[in-house]
């Protein structure tokens, strides 16, 4: 796949433009540098890779907005070789930008269709998360648990428990809480009981669904 110096171009610009809109994080801001969003998007929508804003996908899904991105990773901020599980692979694009973090990843999606493309994609690309699991990352992913960080990207009507028990202590949760509109929260996990829970602007997100077989 092909990085051009426009496309590396246009990445600065973005990057430019996070940095004006509060991202703070020299990781994540190099993360995103480094990550050709266009390899993420749709065919016939990678001449907008480097626009701030969500874009279609398979199966009525979307590739985050890249603020977005960056502001959850920024929330995340585990060190280098932290275990952590996303939920809502979608397009890979997340999860491109926790493997340039330097971060062991267990990724999920419910979506068959958009399962197949992204595993096709990772092969193409080289990418390797420690897992891509096809399921319900509504239960989170038991077989890899305690986690140093979870990172939902989907729209949580509330915050699923099985996420909260998968939390090493001191492990971190980040995950967009609500139904129209949802709550940036990050709850990190003091004990076997207690969380801290800090919550910051709203966002838009597509729903995390449950499965419910
Ligand atoms: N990180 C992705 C965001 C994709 S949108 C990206 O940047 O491209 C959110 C994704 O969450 C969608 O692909 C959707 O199918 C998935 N999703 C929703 N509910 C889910 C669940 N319970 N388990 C796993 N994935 C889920």
């Amino acid at each position: 796949m092909i990085d051009s110096t426009k496309h590396q171009g246009l990445r600065r610009q973005l990057v430019a433009l996070l940095k004006e809109k509060g991202i703070v994080d020299q990781a994540v801001l190099q993360a995103l540098a480094d990550t050709p969003r266009h390899w993420f998007m749709d065919s016939g929508l990678e001449s907008y890779a480097y626009v701030d804003k969500a874009y279609p996908i398979a199966a009525d899904q979307t590739i985050s907005q890249p603020y977005t991105v960056a502001f959850q990773s920024q929330l995340l901020a585990l060190p280098v070789g932290a275990k952590v599980l996303e939920i809502g692979t979608g397009s890979g694009y997340q999860t491109a930008i926790l493997l340039a973090l330097g971060y062991q990843v267990y990724t999920i999606e419910r979506q068959g269709e958009l399962f197949k493309k992204t595993e096709r994609l990772f092969r193409k690309l080289g990418m390797r998360p420690k897992r891509h699991v096809f399921g319900d990352g509504y239960k989170g992913y038991d077989a890899a648990a305690p986690f140093d960080g979870i990172i939902v990207t989907a729209g949580a009507p509330e915050v699923p428990n099985a996420l909260l028990s998968q939390l090493k202590i001191g492990g971190k949760l980040i995950i967009p809480v609500g139904l129209k509109e949802q709550i940036m929260t990050r709850l990190i996990r003091k004990n076997e009981k207690a969380f801290d829970r800090t919550t910051y602007g709203s966002f838009k997100f597509v729903p995390l669904l449950e499965d419910k077989n």
